[in-house]
């Protein structure tokens, strides 16, 4: 069993349900299940040219997961979903109704002609990292070091959107702890 992070992002139409029923959706995959999620936050988009605030802004959430999933096999379920709510592929970094990114896969390093992990611009992008921050205050990106310190550095330009978490849980920590009698759960 490995862990993902999967960054969601959408800046056209109905955004906060289509992130909501991504997030089902991944939950719902053979071999995926859902560990901790993030409430949405919301930015000025970023095209090629730098951030662009004609265009709609965007939902951006986190989820992480446990998946037995190989990481090429998850990007394909990933864009699958994807392709369920409409997305096409035109310009890169154009407007979108959906983007599913695999941020990262355990702390594996790949780089094949069709999927790079960890997600070469995720420890930039606040957008990215103050939604996974909220799911999992004690993430690292890595080969980068913690999200934490990585989202001071580059300052936290997201508003943080006023509704539940993507799963509902009602912590928001994904490291397990152990109880004294030995029982596992989520830690607040
Ligand atoms: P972007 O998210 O950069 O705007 P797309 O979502 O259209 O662009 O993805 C372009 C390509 O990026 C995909 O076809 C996919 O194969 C590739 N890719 C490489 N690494 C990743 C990753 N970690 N997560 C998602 N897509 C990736
Ligand atoms: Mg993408």
């Amino acid at each position: 069993m490995s862990r993902a992070v999967v960054a969601l992002g959408a800046n056209l139409g109905d955004r906060g349900s289509t992130l909501r029923a991504a997030a089902e959706a991944i939950a719902a995959l053979p071999g995926v299940r859902p560990v901790a999620s993030s409430r949405e936050v919301e930015s000025v988009a970023v095209t090629l040219d730098g951030p662009d605030t004609s265009k709609p802004r965007y939902r951006n959430a986190v989820v992480v997961v446990d998946t037995e999933l190989e990481p090429q096999e998850l990007l394909d379920a990933l864009h699958g979903i994807e392709d369920d709510h409409g997305r096409t592929r035109q310009e890169r970094w154009g407007d979108r109704t959906l983007d599913l990114d695999l941020v990262a896969y355990d702390d594996r390093s790949i780089d094949t002609a069709t999927l790079t992990v960890p997600h070469p611009r995720a420890g930039e992008r606040a957008f990215v990292l103050a939604p996974w921050l909220d799911a999992d205050p004690d993430a690292v990106l890595p080969g980068a070091g913690p999200v934490a310190d990585l989202l001071a550095a580059v300052g936290d330009d997201t508003e943080r959107v006023d509704e539940p978490r993507l799963f509902g849980e009602p912590t928001c920590s994904s490291r397990p702890t152990t109880a004294p009698d030995g029982r596992t759960g989520a830690a607040s």
